[in-house]
């Protein structure tokens, strides 16, 4: 068996180094080598004080997610208990930190008496972005240790703070230089302890009281800011027990909520979308020997909203940029605009002037082709216009080099009539990026019929490198993303034709979690966009005269949406304003198409919305544009803000039940007559797994 601990003895103290690779994950065996270990050292009368380490390995990232769900998670030693018995050793118990302490293994580090970490490790409880609470002791011992306010804080938050704020909130005793001998430091803060009047474990004083209605501020904002999220109600429910009730009934009531978290459907939405990230990066053709090609310079083309996002990706990773344009006046104004977003984030203090000075340097603007003559990676960015990105792609096979990967960010044209104007197609690939493209972490990958696979595999490192999460999708109409945004928002146009209004719709969908409605997104995005890519199908579309016929009539009026002060809502400032006169319009447009207005019901915008996105992501699925269904749900919580403790539109559709989705849609095929025969056709895939009685989406 590996052996899972370390343990040495100098002198008067015990060295316990946890060996677990890759980050001493907790699971069942560790814990079992780690509870010995501290038996053996705390029994030996002639060891006076232990530190614990992470032998050449992280200090610890926590529980072993593996674990969940399991019987392991609790086989004793469960963490927990382990941790109770840990805090009674009548020694002093240092832990010595470095790399990461988050979740479990901050926990354990909280057990300990004291804390001493390397400057550059990092300290957090992430649980709540599980959906779930600390259950090893931190809700407790960590507000006891830093106070109720910033110990709620940091929980809520799940981010990890580094060493140095560690230090100042006094979670952390001493810190050691990035580079020092973190556990010859720990040894020798052992032996100032020892030498020292203090007890083994510094006597806690009595917790901070906090104010009569700091709790109840608490709730009302988190019902305002996490609506409907039970971890962190949860969450506040322990801290809450931490201020109220002894160290031990504190310990048995974050036991009980842990429970409830975990076993709850958000916790189960949230790990599968853990997961699902992990899976994503699992493309079949591609595997650790697929070599990779060196990007050292980057190239992007068009400066506008999508092009100088993407540029700054690239220049926060320190790759060389070079963006290029066609007029000098939109050169100037692409790179003022970088400038301007860096200097919003100097202000806000996320970077140093330094720091902007040396990204712009890295950023170079031309207006000359032959500028792009060694890059690595050329981003096309230009207008949503196939001629226009055939005429660019031509160009970029004439001037590229060899082997430069030529990708477009095109959010609807195919990529494969794009690549096919170069001599080079197996180079070509479409990286869709999410606006804004500097902030938002989807990048979908779009796998052309002739990319090649080291050209797969060099986007998907390179993503990563600029911290995005890239999810691949074959070519068609809108790739994954908005393929589903196209029915969804389907029906939410043609429910207020039927007499729902806009708010109505938009209060439903961010009453199920989502960031935004339908129409407030549209309003964000422009109406005019969308116009402008129906006009180009319109052919296809002239058999329903109903289809997105809102909306084109509000762009025709020039209500474009936020950008216009007017769109679906009036907007005052940044107030979104209900408009009357939509309403109107909407009644107008009903009558001239025969379509009745009714009374409709927030059940029915939930399902016709709802149904009609899970509906096509099954077909996506099921003609191999998305490769697995957890693809299909971190594109929609990754780029359109649906929740991700709803696990995503396909695991939320296993919630709710796939024979209950069925049945839905043709009930409303069948009640809405001639428009629910053409538009509410149940994917194939769903109908096949309902018939072989499926719970769980698979292809079958
Ligand atoms: P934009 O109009 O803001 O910017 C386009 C820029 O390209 C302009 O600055 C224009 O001067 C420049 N340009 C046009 N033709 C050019 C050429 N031949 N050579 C060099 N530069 C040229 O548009 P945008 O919103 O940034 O969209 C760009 C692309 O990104 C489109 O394909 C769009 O579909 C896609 N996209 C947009 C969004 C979004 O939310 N805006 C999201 C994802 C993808």
């Amino acid at each position: 068996m590996q052996q899972l601990i370390d343990y040495r003895r100098d002198q008067e103290l015990a060295l316990i180094g946890l060996c677990h690779a890759p980050v001493n994950a907790l699971g069942h065996e560790l814990r079992q080598a780690l509870a010995s270990a501290c038996e053996l050292a705390a029994s030996d009368p002639a060891v006076r004080a232990i530190v614990l380490h992470g032998r050449q390995l992280p200090f610890s990232a926590g529980a072993d997610i593996g674990e969940f769900g399991t019987p392991l998670t609790w086989q004793a030693p469960a963490l927990p208990q382990l941790l109770v018995d840990l805090a009674r050793i009548d020694k002093p118990l240092i832990a010595a930190i470095g790399g990461v302490a988050l979740g479990g293994g901050l926990e354990l580090a909280l057990a300990c008496s004291q804390r001493i970490a390397s400057a550059d490790a990092r300290l957090g409880l992430p649980e709540v972005r599980l959906g779930l609470l600390p259950g090893a002791g931190g809700t407790q011992r960590l507000p006891r240790l830093i106070g109720v306010a910033a110990a709620l804080q940091m929980m809520l938050d799940g981010q990890p703070v580094d060493a140095r704020q560690a230090r100042d909130m006094g979670l952390v005793d001493r810190l050691v230089e990035p580079g020092a001998d973190l556990v010859a430091e720990a040894c020798r803060f052992a032996r100032e302890l020892l030498a020292g009047p203090a007890p083994a474990r510094p006597k806690q004083g009595p917790l901070d009281e906090p104010s009569s209605d700091f709790f109840a501020a608490q709730e009302a904002q988190l019902t305002a800011r996490k609506p409907g999220q039970l971890a962190p109600q949860l969450v506040l429910a322990t801290v809450r027990a931490a201020s109220e009730l002894p160290l031990a009934q504190g310990l048995a009531r974050e036991q009980a909520l842990f429970r409830q978290a975990l076993e709850s459907p958000q916790a189960t939405a949230l790990r599968h979308q853990f997961f699902a990230e992990r899976e994503a990066l699992k493309i079949p053709g591609i595997d650790a020997t697929t070599p990779l090609r060196p990007i050292r310079k980057v190239a992007v083309i068009g400066a506008g909203t999508m092009g100088g996002g993407i540029a700054m990706n690239f220049v926060n990773a320190g790759i060389p940029v070079t963006l290029l344009e066609v007029k000098p006046e939109a050169l100037d104004r692409g790179l003022a605009q970088i400038r301007k977003n860096y200097e919003i984030s100097l202000k806000r203090g996320k970077l140093s002037p330094a720091q902007l000075e040396q990204r712009m340097a890295l950023l170079a603007g031309t207006l000359d082709y032959a500028d792009l003559a060694d890059a690595d990676l050329v981003i096309e960015a230009v207008f949503e216009n196939l001629a226009i990105k055939q005429t660019v792609f031509r160009t970029l096979d004439e001037v590229c080099k060899p082997g430069a990967i030529l990708a477009s960010n095109t959010s609807t044209l195919d990529v494969d009539q794009i690549a096919a104007v170069t001599r080079r197609p197996q180079d070509v690939v479409g990286l869709h990026f999410f606006s804004p493209a500097n902030v938002m972490r989807l990048l979908e990958v779009v796998r052309g019929e002739a990319t090649a696979p080291d050209v797969l595999a060099t986007t998907l490192q390179i993503a990563r490198r600029i911290g995005k999460l890239p999810v691949v999708s074959r070519v068609c109409f809108g790739f994954i993303g908005n393929r589903m945004l196209e029915p969804y928002a389907r029906e939410a146009h043609r429910l207020v034709l039927e007499g729902a209004s806009p708010a109505q719709v938009d209060r439903v969908l961010t009453g199920l979690g989502l960031a935004m409605g339908v129409f407030a997104m549209y309003d964000l995005a422009g109406i005019d966009i969308g116009y402008l890519v129906r006009e180009a199908m319109r052919d296809q579309l002239a058999h329903d005269p109903s289809y997105f016929r809102l909306a084109d009539e509000l762009c025709a009026r020039g209500w474009h949406g936020q950008k216009s002060g007017r769109g679906f809502y009036r907007y005052e400032g940044r107030e979104r304003l209900e408009d009357a006169e939509v309403v109107e319009i909407a009644e107008r447009l009903a009558a001239e198409l025969g379509i009745q207005q009714r009374s409709i019901s927030d059940q029915e915008i939930h399902d016709r919305c709802l149904f009609m996105l899970i509906n096509e992501g099954l077909q996506l699925l099921d003609e191999g544009i998305a490769l697995r269904s957890g693809d299909v749900d971190l594109v929609w919580i990754n780029g359109y803000g649906f929740p991700a403790w709803r696990g995503g539109p396909l695991h939320y559709a296993e919630q709710l039940g796939l024979a209950e989705v069925l049945a839905g849609i043709e009930q409303y095929r069948d009640r809405l007559g001639a428009y629910g025969a053409l538009w509410l056709q149940p994917a194939p895939l769903l109908q096949r797994l309902v018939a072989a009685g499926k719970t769980r989406i698979e292809i079958c």
